[in-house]
């Protein structure tokens, strides 16, 4: 990873922000400026840059850190940013308004006074991070990899009686195992009438006999995360439970046929909300169609209805569209998706046709 190129890509944008430096203190953006992947650091991203962080991290900040100084202060790392931004003449210091708790911001506008203005600024870095480098496409084809070959394993953990739990601890044991950093987000295992609930946790619910179960999933692998969903069904299904899957198996194709670079991110969302309204399931879609994903599970753009960001190549989206019918079952289907310069690449290499297990 070309840390400093990051930075130097970062430092472009101040002039149309009118910044003279950015004050990063969201984790995954100090990891993405810098490689530090531990848990308490501030960069001030400016013309000579400077990490801080405290005595835990001396060692791992050594190692870690590219392209800015590494500063472990006595007090906060607040008030010792301040300090630096007088000695670096900085003028106007934009800072992450979205992750920045109100005391924070507090503290930082006692210790810089009057001499400094505070510009709030929103998804700088995020803006960046959405368009993957190859390098960044490479881990996260390893993290999807990694949680597609753990799907068999967990089907053969789906036996009614079961409780959603205990299937969810198996996948996850398995994951570690493969070599998994950690579960990208808590697993979706949603069974029965469960699986009408668009965000349904493993719970202590017995798997039935029959009917469907919601599998959303992903793991962390070098940073990097991962997120699919298959809908698969206990028993047989029937012939209404077949025609739900149907749709939302075409929505999900047909916005994934959708995406392309120059594409809004709405028109996508549009794709999949069509074919649902075309056999009277929209209303039952009730999420956006996908999102970003990389250092972080969730991250820019957002593929939901109202989102006018244009896809651009190197961007790493999920299509995800579900249909859940309450107090029933539901289906969603998700895959990740790389768009490409001439269209779109599927990156989950796992099959979509409804899998009954009998
Ligand atoms: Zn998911
Ligand atoms: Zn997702």
């Amino acid at each position: 990873m070309d840390y400093r190129r990051r930075q130097s890509r970062l430092q472009q944008l101040y002039a149309t922000h009118q910044v003279d430096a950015l004050l990063v203190t969201h984790l995954p953006n100090v990891r993405y400026l810098t490689g530090f992947t531990g848990s308490a650091a501030v960069l001030l991203a400016s013309a000579k840059p400077l990490f801080f962080t405290d005595g835990r991290y001396r060692e791992q900040a050594a190692v870690q850190v590219r392209g800015a100084k590494v500063v472990i202060p006595h007090g906060s790392a607040f008030s010792a940013a301040a300090k630096a931004c007088h000695g670096q003449r900085v003028a106007r210091l934009g800072v992450e308004a979205d992750r920045m708790p109100l005391s924070q911001f507090q503290a930082l506008r006692r210790e810089l006074g009057k001499g400094v203005k505070i510009v709030p600024l929103s998804g700088v870095v995020e803006g960046l991070r959405a368009v993957k480098e190859p390098s960044e496409i490479r881990l996260i084809r390893q993290a999807i990899q990694l949680s597609s070959d753990l799907f068999p394993a967990l089907l053969k953990a789906l036996k009614p009686g079961q409780t959603e739990i205990s299937a969810a601890a198996r996948l996850e044991y398995l994951a570690r195992r493969a070599g998994a950093e950690a579960m990208s987000f808590e697993t979706i295992i949603a069974s029965g009438k469960r699986s009408a609930l668009p965000h349904g946790l493993a719970s202590p619910a017995h798997l039935p006999e029959q009917g469907f179960v919601v599998l959303d999933y992903g793991v962390v692998s070098q940073g990097y995360c991962s997120d699919m969903t298959r809908t698969v069904h206990l028993g047989r299904a029937t012939a209404k439970e077949r025609s739900l899957y149907a749709a939302v198996l075409e929505a999900q194709l047909a916005a994934t046929e959708a995406v392309r670079p120059g594409a809004t991110c709405g028109e996508v969302d549009a794709a999949a909300r069509r074919v649902l309204r075309r056999v009277g399931l929209a209303k039952f879609f009730t999420h956006s169609t996908g999102h970003g994903v990389g250092l972080e599970i969730h991250e820019p753009p957002r593929v939901g209805a109202k989102s006018d960001a244009i896809l651009e190549a190197g961007m790493v989206i999920t299509i995800e569209p579900g249909a859940y019918l309450p107090g029933r079952y539901g289906v969603r289907i998700e895959d990740m998706v790389l768009v490409t310069s001439r269209g779109s690449e599927v990156l989950t290499p796992v099959d979509k046709a409804l899998i009954e297990l009998l």
